[in-house]
């Protein structure tokens, strides 16, 4: 079983669509217009494709995943030690194809509010305000700032 793109422009969704067609199956056959990977005329045409888990959103910080995948929520791929290249994750729902990631209570459950986990816009000119910034982040924050501003201006924590 894997998972395969077919690039021949007639199987993509639609002219502003996604290219290609994506689909899962034992051999690399597309469904659509029956290129067969195997075959070195239609090899170009068909993509292997790495499988894709859900790493669900941080409630809290921006941007960021909770280091888990939600196939196997007790994993933390994240983890000091861990090879991180082995694993494929991504926050984006369309773009994952775990079967079982995709049907997790974590991928199934609404994403958090992102634009309420997003710091305040205002005045940039400076960074963003030091109170936005999570904790574990403002001393690099403050580094920032130094190169910027001079030491002058850098704010005792
Ligand atoms: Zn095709
Ligand atoms: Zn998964």
């Amino acid at each position: 079983m894997g998972f395969f793109r077919c690039m021949n422009q007639f199987c993509a969704s639609g002219p502003h669509g996604k290219l290609g067609h994506d689909f899962e199956g034992a051999v690399p056959v597309c469904p659509k217009c029956a290129s067969d990977a195997r075959l070195p005329r239609y090899a170009h045409l068909i993509q292997q494709l790495e499988t894709i888990h859900y790493d669900p959103p941080d409630p809290k910080v921006f941007g960021m995943g909770q280091g888990i995948l939600a196939c196997r929520p007790d994993f933390h791929w994240t983890e000091p030690g861990r090879d991180r290249r082995a694993y494929h994750v991504s926050g984006v729902k369309e773009a994952v194809n775990c079967p079982v990631c995709k049907a997790s209570p974590l991928f199934l459950a609404d994403e958090p509010d992102r634009e309420a986990t997003k710091p305040p816009v205002g005045d940039l000119t400076n960074g963003p305000p030091l109170e936005s910034i999570p904790e574990q982040f403002r001393d690099v924050e403050l580094r920032v700032q130094q190169t910027r501003e001079g030491p002058a201006l850098v704010k005792a924590s």
